[in-house]
């Protein structure tokens, strides 16, 4: 953390922090352990977030405070987990663009849309950048910073398995736990739970998948959604699970929203390709092996258009590395 950051942190006295809308496990711990630590340094916060937070979430302490419209003056707004400054969504008021703006963010496509950036691209989480900023604070850690951190950390290397976790994080979760975080609570909360209408949803959603090349893609639709009873739309169990398939080296799923007007795209690839080009291409984001995008349009133009970008771009890679 360089000192015009500490120092915008240690001046300002109202901070508003918000997180990415249709939030995860990092956007929300992130979020909130910052929250306790800004409290811990005696500032006003207002923790804030576009859309509700998701009811397996809600064991996390101080999710109750987190409002999606926020009120009031301040001094400062911090971006956390947000790749672009539209990934804020509607807590993201216009009156609060004239005030300093701090990006906190570990993906790839970050835009450094900030007065002042804290982007750090070998993080494999933006709870894992917070525990540094508070390490260098010196600020002690207490169970509910903990948890929420340690929550950020498990969800976004899906239980400590993805090719971003280091050492360091492992170390970081090893602090965290001694601190009074509970690895089980949060596994079986967040990796291990979902709603019985979600699993309904993956088996009307499965028979569709279809294998392109080494891409395996399928589609959800609005109507699926209707029969099962799923309101929100978070499909990233299901694209995880379709690139376990050993025929894939890339797995998309599709997702109907808004009246059919827009589609999210959710991309996964295994270690060597790269989806967070093709997310960003199309005005989205993300990490080289997990990315995502909304975008205009109905769900067969959209699906055509981005699976052939996306053939492009495997078509690029593959050649970047023959050459290479
Ligand atoms: P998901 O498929 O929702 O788990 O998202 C995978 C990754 O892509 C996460 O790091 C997200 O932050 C990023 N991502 C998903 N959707 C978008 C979007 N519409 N714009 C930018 N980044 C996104
Ligand atoms: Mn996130
Ligand atoms: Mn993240």
């Amino acid at each position: 953390m360089d000192t015009a950051i500490r120092d915008i942190l240690q001046r300002s006295q109202r901070i508003l922090a918000i997180c990415h809308v249709n939030p995860d496990g990092d956007a929300l711990g992130s979020l909130l352990g910052f929250g306790w630590a800004l409290k811990e340094m005696g500032k006003e916060t207002a923790l804030a977030c576009a859309d509700p937070v998701p009811p397996f979430y809600q064991y996390l302490p101080g999710h109750e405070e987190i409002v999606q419209q926020p009120v009031g003056e301040f001094d400062l707004v911090v971006s956390l987990d947000c790749s672009d400054a539209q990934r804020m969504g509607d807590s993201y008021r216009d009156e609060y663009r004239r005030l300093p703006l701090l990006n906190v963010d570990h993906h790839v496509t970050n835009l450094r849309f900030g007065t002042f950036n804290l982007v750090d691209l070998e993080a494999a989480s933006t709870a894992e950048i917070i525990f540094l900023m508070l390490d260098e604070l010196a600020l002690p850690l207490d169970p509910p910073i903990a948890q929420c951190l340690l929550t950020g950390i498990v969800t976004d290397t899906r239980g400590f398995r993805t090719a971003s976790c280091t050492p360091r994080v492992l170390s970081i979760a090893n602090r965290l736990m001694a601190a009074g975080a509970s690895l089980p609570e949060i596994v079986s909360r967040t990796l291990d739970r979902r709603p019985l209408a979600a699993i309904r949803l993956w088996a009307q959603a499965l028979p569709g998948a279809q294998l392109r090349g080494r891409v395996l893609w399928t589609e959800v639709t609005e109507a699926m959604r209707a029969a099962t009873g799923l309101a929100t739309v978070d499909d990233s169990g299901l694209v995880n699970f379709l690139l376990t398939a050993e025929e894939a080296d890339v797995a998309v799923v599709f997702s109907e929203k808004n009246g059919g007007q827009e589609v999210e795209v959710g991309f996964r690839a295994r270690p060597g390709w790269d989806v967070a080009q093709v997310a960003l291409a199309l005005g989205g984001g993300g990490h080289m092996l997990a990315s995502g995008v909304t975008v205009r349009g109905t769900l067969p133009e959209v699906r055509e258009r981005v699976l052939a970008l996306l053939d492009e771009s495997l078509a690029a890679q593959e050649r970047a590395h023959r050459i290479t």
